[in-house]
């Protein structure tokens, strides 16, 4: 996500006023994040705390009224309006914003899901969808299995890419116009900083093409430390502790002989647990601890003296469950549980999804933690 955000800044002095240089200086003075990087983390906020995708851009935006660049009219409308609807949009405000779906989600099928439940309380045009769900899917399996793979099955959305040549791109704000020539930049830069160099010097709308190249771009080549660091310094503080939080959340420690004094005694609010025969992977315990952070192991790994010190809590709780653990039922022989103080809020989170299935928590509940214990502000 924070390389869509680097895009948009760097894009944001270019967006009425492009260039045609190709070695322009990324960061200055005259650069801000504009909306594309408060719809970005409106929409990473919104599927970490598990809250309609809707309200927090309606949310983030009114919080944040006057971005550079402003927003497009017909959002700004919609941001005003107390009782927002949906408005038929197919501009490229939908794929600017999704960046974060791909990064969280763990199929690809959940990812396109979620990228279109992200555009319709506004771009509910099937090109505004599409744009959505393309961009979320390119990250998604830009990081699961390569450029290339992705690149392939980006052709299924849009067959026709266009060959980047700076200053040449025209100014279009809508999906089907933006997303071809995104995905000939991505395919024919080499490196995350020559992706965004392309995607500001092609001309037309920088930054928000800078933003979709910007988070595809992330999810293949990574993002040079340096340059996420600068472009934190333009955040106010709770965008960038949304940024964190989303990034924290993605590191699961993994547990294994050498590593674990380390850590030990772990101190878990919550943990699951799959029995031998289980479906998924038997043995394999997921902990996190209550400042987010989360650990990883098979417990058929560690004799049971060595299980004692790692966690304590497991033990208990794989003895029968004392009055502290409440017990939720993952289906399949896996079982998760949480600490009491915690478990009520899990709960009252869980009935905003209606009636769900073991296997939906067994999905899930590791995101809903997490979102219990984001100290954003929503
Ligand atoms: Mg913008």
């Amino acid at each position: 996500m924070i390389g869509a955000i680097i895009g948009d800044i760097v894009g944001s002095r270019f967006e009425f006023n492009n260039t045609d240089n190709f070695d322009f200086e990324l960061f200055t003075r005259e650069c801000a994040y504009t909306d594309d990087t408060i719809c970005t983390i409106a929409v990473a906020d919104a599927a970490m705390k598990c809250v309609p995708y809707g309200k927090s851009l309606h949310h983030w935006c009114r919080q944040y009224p006057t971005p550079m660049g402003s927003y497009g009219c017909a959002f700004a409308c919609w941001i005003a309006s107390n009782n927002p609807r949906a408005y038929g949009s197919y501009g490229n405000g939908s794929a600017m914003r999704v960046a974060a779906i791909g990064w969280l989600f763990d199929t690809l099928e959940q990812v396109k899901e979620e990228a279109m439940m992200s555009a319709i309380p506004t771009h509910d045009h099937p090109e505004g969808i599409k744009g959505a769900v393309a961009t979320a899917s390119a990250i998604f399996l830009a990081r699961t299995e390569g450029k290339e793979a992705m690149l392939e099955a980006m052709r299924e959305y849009y067959p026709e890419w266009r060959e980047p040549q700076l200053g040449k791109n025209p100014s279009d704000e809508t999906c089907q116009g933006t997303m071809p020539i995104v995905f000939g930049i991505i395919n024919k830069a080499t490196s995350f900083e020559e992706a965004i160099r392309y995607a500001i010097a092609v001309g037309g709308d920088s930054d928000t093409i800078g933003a979709i190249v910007g988070g595809i771009a992330e999810a293949i080549w990574g993002v040079p430390e340096e340059m996420q660091a600068k472009a934190l310094q333009y955040l106010p503080f709770e965008m960038a502790a949304v940024v964190n939080w989303l990034y924290r959340r993605k590191s699961l420690i993994e547990i294994n002989y050498d590593n674990f004094p380390e850590y030990s005694p772990l101190n878990p609010i919550a943990l699951s647990v799959a029995e031998g025969g289980a479906m998924g992977s038997p043995g394999n315990v997921k902990i996190v601890e209550s400042d987010g952070t989360s650990y990883d192991f098979n417990l058929y790994n560690f004799h049971n003296e060595t299980l004692k010190a790692i966690c304590p809590s497991l033990i208990e709780c794989l003895n029968g469950n004392p009055a502290i653990w409440k017990e939720v039922d993952l289906g399949a022989g896996n079982h998760l549980f949480i600490k009491e103080p915690y478990y009520k809020e899990f709960r009252r989170r869980l009935k905003v999804y209606g009636k769900v299935r073991p296997s939906w928590i067994y999905q899930n509940w590791m995101r809903i933690v997490h979102n219990m214990l984001s100290k954003s502000h929503l």
